[in-house]
């Protein structure tokens, strides 16, 4: 291809992918309105992490050309492979970034962590890991921030509607256990849960699985006052996760689709 179609095909591209998070950014804020009327508060506050699992490097660059910041990841191989192209790609023109993108980019880990990834993660400094999802993992995670003198925030996941193929601690087991690791570790700072809705058709199912979740946040949030995150909401079921109290949301297809 040559250079005029290349541009002109960046240019769509980033117009495609403003749009999408355009787009997103409305659906969460009347999401977000809904939920402050049903709750009868104010000033709840949405953080939307992109999820960039299948994405290449040119729609990663787009969304934070639009703005975004905040970039989701499942593996850790991903994670440091996409941190470092991006950084690069940011760095050349035709759209120079701002200098030093890679300070202002937050990286969250939202997959399956295998112990002995743990040092490759940490090295990676993620600003959240959202998927502890058992007490050997945290303890271990504890250990290897001591060690490094580092403090990592994290959110225990929990498998809300009880399906078998996914990973976390059960509805009636993650206050116990959410307990336990506070007590036993001093560098793993657990600050909140994270879902994944329930994986089917049914809305009802979805939000029950949802409204579950929110409320074992509340139970935590007043038993430890630095409880403040509740992940949960993804393309299609991220309004209705809002409804229910979530505060920070992983979207991935949604916002790089065509
Ligand atoms: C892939 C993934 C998402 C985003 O999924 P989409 O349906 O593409 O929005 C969110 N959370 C986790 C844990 C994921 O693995």
């Amino acid at each position: 291809m040559d250079k005029h179609a290349q541009n002109t095909q960046e240019r769509a591209r980033q117009a495609r992918i403003a749009s999408n998070l355009a787009l997103i950014t409305r659906q969460i804020d009347a999401a977000t309105e809904r939920y402050q009327a049903k709750a009868g508060i104010t000033g709840h506050k949405v953080t939307l992490i992109a999820v960039s699992k299948y994405q290449d490097i040119e729609s990663m660059r787009a969304l934070y050309l639009a703005g975004q910041r905040a970039f989701g990841e499942n593996r850790v191989q991903d994670l440091r492979q996409k941190a470092s192209e991006l950084q690069e790609n940011l760095a050349q023109p035709p759209y120079q970034a701002a200098p030093k993108p890679q300070k202002s980019i937050k990286w969250h880990f939202i997959g399956t962590l295998q112990r002995n990834k743990i040092n490759h993660l940490l090295a990676l400094s993620p600003t959240l890991i959202h998927s502890i999802d058992s007490i050997e993992l945290a303890l271990s995670l504890d250990e290897r921030c001591k060690a490094q003198g580092r403090i990592q925030p994290a959110l225990l996941q929990v498998n809300a509607a009880s399906e078998p193929s996914k990973h976390g601690f059960s509805l009636e087991s993650t206050c116990d256990a959410f307990a336990h690791i506070r007590a036993r570790t001093s560098h793993l700072r657990l600050q909140g849960l994270m879902t994944i809705g329930a994986h089917t058709q049914d809305i009802g199912a979805v939000v029950e699985s949802f409204a579950r979740t929110k409320a074992l946040y509340d139970t935590l949030r007043a038993a430890y006052s630095d409880v403040e995150t509740l992940s949960m909401g993804m393309s299609g079921d991220f309004m209705h996760a809002i409804e229910q109290g979530a505060n920070m949301v992983r979207i991935g297809s949604a916002l790089f689709k065509d």
